[in-house]
């Protein structure tokens, strides 16, 4: 099997959705309550130890408020071994957004992507923001071979997790 010990990963989805968070949740550990959207291309890596023998350097590449130009996707995405589609839990025209992000994926790079689908800001799950059902986003995730979970980048839930079992399928390839 092939170990590679780096890959190319994309954040994709609507503005807002918490793409950004995500990244530096991921990278760094940290928040930031009110970031300002990211200017020029955003970059950050992370490696995370797979198993006790193998390590995996995530580029993780950040839209950098270019989710409004359509256009730059394919260049942005290109040579990409994993993406991560985000939406808002509370928001359902981010899933919506989020859905044609995945079809757009698997129609360029037919089976080949490792596609993680992660629904942000579970924080707000509790109240009535919520407009996105779980379990019809889990139906959705399993007919099309995505990695889904909830998470929230505010409270640090389930971040770790979503880019690990990304990285560990990108690893068994
Ligand atoms: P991006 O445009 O997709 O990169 O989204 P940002 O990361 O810039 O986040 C947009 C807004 O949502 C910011 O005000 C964030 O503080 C907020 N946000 C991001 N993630 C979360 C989360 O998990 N929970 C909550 N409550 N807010 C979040
Ligand atoms: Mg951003």
């Amino acid at each position: 099997m092939r170990r590679p010990g780096q890959f190319k990963m994309v954040l994709l989805g609507e503005s807002a959705v918490g793409k950004s968070s995500l990244a530096l949740r991921f990278a760094k550990g940290q928040y930031q309550e009110h970031a300002e959207s990211t200017i020029g291309a955003a970059f950050l890596t992370h490696t995370l130890q797979i198993d006790s023998d193998t390590s995996l350097k995530v580029e993780l590449w950040d839209t950098a408020g270019q989710e409004r130009y359509h256009s730059l996707a394919p260049m942005y995405y290109r040579g990409a071994q994993a993406a991560l589609v985000v939406y808002d839990i509370t928001n359902s025209e981010s899933l919506r957004r989020a859905k044609m992000w995945v079809k757009e994926l698997r129609q360029v790079n037919a089976g080949d992507m490792v596609i993680g689908l992660a629904g942000n800001k579970a924080d707000l799950a509790t109240g009535n923001k919520r407009q996105v059902d779980t379990r019809e986003v889990a139906e959705y995730a399993e007919e099309n071979s995505l990695i889904f979970m909830e998470t929230s980048a505010k409270r640090g839930d389930n971040v770790t997790e979503i880019f690990m079992n990304v990285a560990k399928q990108v690893a068994a390839k």
